[in-house]
């Protein structure tokens, strides 16, 4: 199967910048990392209206990104572009200097969130001249994190109203489906879309490579899978014994090194003298450091490299032989981008992903179409959750009074969420309109990188030092004792968490093992927004109430997956009102479905785990976004009933993507649970590492039979 290449992205910016020159917000939605070509677009900009004194605002969604530009920028010596990051590193001497000088800040949305916008007085000048926004890597901004986002820039632009600006927008984003509708959800103006039409450059063959069954025994005694990373680290030593530039995409650095320790373990019996050819990268690396393995590679003095996926943002390395994923990279965009990397002009290349145990996976290499033959998934999210909202309202109100004329620009739930605003005495209403009355900052109400109460702090237990913050909603399943965490490309191991401190004490360990969270969970619905009827199947998209209780924790060995044991844990149940998609069968559909009363609750506990890995092809998210539930006879809905939910306050515009792509959902969880070779049931198919229930009871020919029958009762889609 050819991959077409990746072609050179001058054109399209150039489309793009006589788009914006007319004031037109534009994205460029390109096959490779766009980021990169994309900082040439500014001083371009700037050059042609050079005639005014017009400034412009770029946003990463990482400082190191940022930075990347800034130095590509400053290499080009344009006179007239005074640039300069301005983030949580820049010190305070220097800030001054950037409000009054710079005509090009780049920054993250954070900081516009917590800094720019809450002092725009301090800004005013460069406010009223702001001409353009670009927005890096817009695709970055998905689910809760890129709701928060899309408030920030609403706020931008009416700060910027108020001044007597209005910037267009330049975004640019890996390759999704519909660029045009996602940026203009994030931006809130209408959005035209320019799209890389991908030139060929070398056919590049692409291989699905499915591990074979392993003798490892998994749980319930099924056989498991050759894990992803094992497969991987045997395809980078053959290839590069046989002289192969090769790049190996690993999800975690530990399971990067991992890789390279065993490529350089396979190599040192097969062909000694090129064992000391194979490296790991990380996100942990000076940048000279990074700079070095690029270079060593690209010259071919190193011949294989295995990264983590940091590699993917910014970093300058291409024209490669070939590629391996360990893994679907979570977003088919992703492996466009990872695969990107290898082919040269008039060379052939390989790029190779191999499946990992995981339903999505294992459903891929069975249906290559899924991956060739349809568009990227959508970048989904949901600026109107009120969740979101309501803080940004706060911090709005804060920076100017809100008014009627602002009701508009922050969307149809605005009235509703200022309404109880002002019932919980955030805000006050006056005939001018609302203000923000209370003495703490407003900003401080939305931490726009989670959701759903104060974050937890990461504590080194042995020095003191603050290391960073994890999501309150995530705590539980992410910090628990004995958890092991990456921070920062960096593993540590969960000494201990105190709930009532909001404080997780870990230490720097690295095992080799990794640890994944179970749950149990409940859940009520509390209203169905939408419904679509059926004779013997409903699917409904609606509020639901969860409450959810990490019970367990299973650590499993990184290189071979296999299972080590399950540790019990001791904490509190949880509620979460958020959105739910859920469908029901009546009896005369599971008679149809031939299941018997006893298969019913393994058929639909079988579906609904399958379904929950399979989302994140038509959602940009990954499993642990989203939850499940499942049941023969659920109370409120008095039928056998599988719910999937979105993991966070509000909920993130998931479970309503499923909603709407339902058929073509449930349609290929069934073909993935029926293609999946192994007996009755794996973690490539029905067993979920996180099932609160340890996978039990499950029913995987009932569950390739239930939803088949689903998805003929709900037919085609309607017009
Ligand atoms: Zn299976
Ligand atoms: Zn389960």
């Amino acid at each position: 199967m050819a991959l077409v290449g990746i072609g050179a992205p001058w054109e399209h910016q150039a489309a793009a910048a006589e788009l914006a020159v007319a004031g037109r917000s534009v994205v460029v939605a390109t096959g490779t990392a766009s980021g990169k070509s994309l900082a040439y677009l500014l001083p371009v900009l700037s050059g042609l209206v050079s005639g005014e004194p017009a400034t412009a605002l770029y946003l990463a969604p990482t400082k190191a990104l940022a930075a990347d530009q800034l130095r590509s920028v400053r290499a080009l010596g344009l006179p007239d572009v005074r640039a300069a990051t301005y983030d949580g590193d820049t010190p305070p001497a220097e800030r001054d200097w950037v409000r009054a000088h710079a005509n090009l800040v780049l920054t993250n949305p954070d900081m516009l969130h917590r800094g720019m916008l809450p002092g725009h007085p301090r800004w005013a000048a460069y406010l009223r001249r702001l001409r353009y926004v670009v927005v890096d890597e817009c695709h970055a901004y998905r689910g809760v994190f890129g709701s928060h986002v899309a408030q920030v820039l609403r706020r931008l632009a009416r700060v910027c109203d108020r001044y007597g600006a209005a910037p267009t927008f330049l975004l640019a984003s890996a390759t999704v489906s519909e660029p045009a509708a996602s940026a203009g959800r994030l931006v809130g103006v209408p959005v035209s879309e320019i799209i890389d039409d991908a030139s060929p450059r070398g056919a590049t063959e692409f291989a699905l490579w499915e591990p074979p069954m392993s003798d490892l025994v998994g749980e319930r005694e099924m056989l498991v899978r050759r894990s992803a990373t094992a497969e991987a680290a045997d395809l980078l030593a053959h290839l590069v014994a046989d002289g192969t530039r090769t790049l190996a995409f690993v999800r975690s650095r530990r399971g990067a090194e991992a890789v390279a320790l065993a490529a350089q373990r396979a190599l040192r019996e097969a062909v000694p003298e090129l064992a000391d050819r194979v490296a790991a990268y990380r996100a942990g690396y000076l940048p000279e450091e990074r700079r070095a393995l690029e270079v060593a590679l690209q010259r071919g003095d190193l011949l294989g490299l295995a990264a983590t996926s940091a590699l993917e943002l910014g970093v300058d390395v291409a024209g490669l032989d070939a590629v391996v994923l360990a893994g679907f990279p979570g977003r088919v965009a992703s492996v466009w981008q990872q695969a990107g990397r290898a082919g040269r002009a008039g060379r052939s290349s390989l790029a190779v992903l191999v499946a990992s145990d995981d339903p999505l996976d294992s459903y891929l290499v069975h249906h290559p179409e899924a991956l060739f033959g349809r568009p990227v998934e959508a970048t989904v999210l949901d600026p109107d959750n009120p969740y979101v909202l309501g803080p940004h309202l706060c911090a709005a109100a804060a920076e100017l009074p809100l008014t009627e004329s602002d009701l508009d620009r922050f969307g149809p739930a605005t009235d509703g969420v200022l309404t109880k605003l002002v019932d919980r005495g955030l805000l006050r209403r006056r005939p001018a309109g609302w203000f923000w009355t209370r003495r703490e900052r407003a900003c401080d109400l939305a931490d726009i990188r989670s959701v759903g109460g104060p974050p937890i702090r990461l504590v080194e237990a042995s020095t003191g030092r603050l290391l960073g913050t994890v999501d309150n909603s995530a705590a539980h399943s992410t910090v628990h004792e004995g958890a092991v965490y990456l921070h920062q490309g960096e593993s540590y191991v969960v000494r201990s968490l105190d709930l009532a401190e909001d404080v997780a004490l870990v230490e720097p360990d690295d095992p080799d093992y990794s640890t994944s969270a179970r749950d149990l969970t409940d859940i009520a619905v509390v209203e169905a927004l939408k419904t679509e009827q059926c004779p013997e199947v409903c699917l409904h998209f609606g509020t639901v109430d969860v409450t959810r209780q990490v019970v367990s924790y299973l650590r499993r060995r990184l290189l071979t997956g296999e299972i080590l044991g399950e540790v019990g844990l001791d904490l509190p149940a949880r509620r979460l009102r958020t959105r739910a998609v859920w469908w029901t069968a009546t009896a005369a559909l599971l008679e149809r479905a031939g299941l018997d009363r006893e298969d019913v609750a393994g058929a639909a506990h079988a579906a609904e785990h399958a379904s929950i890995g399979l989302l994140p092809l038509f959602a940009t998210c990954d499993r642990w976004d989203i939850g499940g539930v499942s049941m023969a006879m659920h109370p409120d809905t008095g039928r056998t009933t599988v719910f999937v939910y979105d993991g966070s306050p509000g909920g993130a515009g998931f479970a309503e993507r499923g909603y709407a792509a339902g058929r073509s959902w449930l349609k290929a969880t069934q073909e993935a649970i029926a293609g999946c070779g192994c007996d009755s049931g794996c973690p490539s198919c029905v067993q979920s590492p996180k099932c609160g229930n340890g996978n039990s009871p499950l029913n995987k020919a009932g569950a390739s039979r239930l939803l088949r029958a689903v998805v003929e009762e709900l037919g085609p889609a309607p017009a």
